[in-house]
């Protein structure tokens, strides 16, 4: 039988064994109810704080900073639709124009009660610090001090990969009296993220996109900053309603303590791969461009194909046994090109001919190679 090569890591990762068995249990055995107080919670009461724990020191967060989410979309969308939101002020969101979907059409929907920049990035897909300084600054306006200001921008890219300047724009944000969020769905569990050293209010995460079980993820919230996006129960500590989904939270937490204790070796592996892949696709002859910026995630390899076509190339592909993408994984059935693509201002013959491979931790070279000849054979 053909050999499945998945190149897609950036959509979803294969879910790690260790993670999986320890899900089980809550699956089968301790399937108590985590806010009853009788002995048959103690098991998962205790997971839960455990969970809780682990997943804090990862980030460098105290525990009672992370609230469990049913992921990525729901982190964004709460840190977007609820800050400020029962506050008679006037709320102010200045996010950048690669943000994920799940940021974009939160921000369109909160259009008509707050004012919504969208900065530019250049053609790396970096924003420029002084650009969200300008955006945020309305000390010329009498009104300045009944607003509440939020800036949104992504740690990185899920499409070309690029790490923002985080640190820096956090700063610039307090600078200017707004509340720092940053969509971190892509890097959580890839590359270092220490929440205190970056100063961040607010962070969205993903289990997923790290070897984790779907539907769960986390928000980090520095000051309790938000009010609760879904109401009903106390769970979360009366911040976030619902029967708490204890084996996939425990199931996270494996994950993320493992892809954190094995980052270097993951990095060093995925880099190695990168390399081996521009190497080859440079020796090629294809004319292609390379999108994103030098700072980015490792294994995230964006290329645009001269007069070539994306959804082909990776239809193509599929018929090969080879998984990647065209643009966001999220947004497959748009055949139009992506909006991050278009903001970093691909030239038109290039431009449809994009395509995302993301590189993981159980690729090997000889997936490299095939990746390769194929794409050759195709072009
Ligand atoms: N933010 C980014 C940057 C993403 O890449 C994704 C998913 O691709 C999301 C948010 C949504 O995350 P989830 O799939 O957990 O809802």
């Amino acid at each position: 039988m053909r050999k499945h090569i998945y190149a897609d890591n950036a959509a979803t990762t294969k879910l790690d064994i260790e993670a999986f068995e320890a899900m089980k249990p809550f699956l089968l055995d301790e399937y108590g109810n985590a806010s009853q107080s009788y002995f048959f919670s103690k098991a998962p009461k205790t997971a839960l704080k455990q969970a809780r724990e682990t997943i804090a020191e990862c980030i460098n967060a105290e525990p009672e900073q992370i609230i469990f989410t049913s992921g990525g979309t729901e982190s964004d969308n709460w840190a977007i639709k609820c800050v400020g939101k029962t506050a008679s002020h006037k709320r102010v969101v200045v996010t950048s124009s690669i943000e994920h979907h799940a940021i974009i059409n939160a921000c369109k929907q909160i259009s008509d009660s707050a004012a919504i920049t969208y900065l530019n990035v250049d053609r790396y897909g970096l924003v420029n610090p002084d650009d969200l300084r300008k955006a945020l600054d309305y000390s010329d306006r009498s009104d300045c001090s009944c607003m509440v200001k939020l800036a949104s921008v992504m740690l990185a890219n899920n499409e070309i990969g690029t790490v923002e300047p985080i640190q820096e724009l956090a700063q610039i944000a307090h600078e200017q009296g707004a509340l720092f969020h940053t969509d971190a769905v892509q890097a959580v569990g890839h590359i270092p993220i220490d929440v205190k050293a970056l100063g961040i209010d607010l962070m969205s995460a993903s289990a997923h996109k790290f070897n984790g079980p779907k539907g769960i993820g986390f928000l980090y919230d520095r000051g309790k900053n938000l009010f609760p996006f879904h109401n009903g129960g106390s769970q979360e500590n009366g911040r976030r309603a619902g029967t708490e989904n204890i084996a996939s939270i425990v199931g996270m937490a494996v994950a993320l303590q493992k892809n954190c204790a094995e980052l270097e070796k993951n990095t060093a592996h995925v880099s190695q791969l990168e390399n081996y892949f521009i190497y080859l696709i440079e020796k090629s002859g294809l004319s292609f461009i390379r999108n994103g910026s030098s700072t980015h995630l490792p294994g995230t390899i964006n290329l645009s194909f001269k007069d070539a076509d994306g959804e082909m190339i990776m239809h193509r592909l599929d018929l090969m046994g080879i998984s990647i993408s065209t643009g966001s994984a999220c947004d497959s059935v748009n055949t139009q090109v992506s909006h991050v693509i278009q903001a970093i201002g691909v030239p038109k013959e290039y431009s449809k001919g994009t395509i995302r491979i993301t590189l993981g931790k159980n690729n090997s070279k000889e997936d490299v190679e095939t990746i390769v000849s194929a794409l050759k054979k195709i072009l």
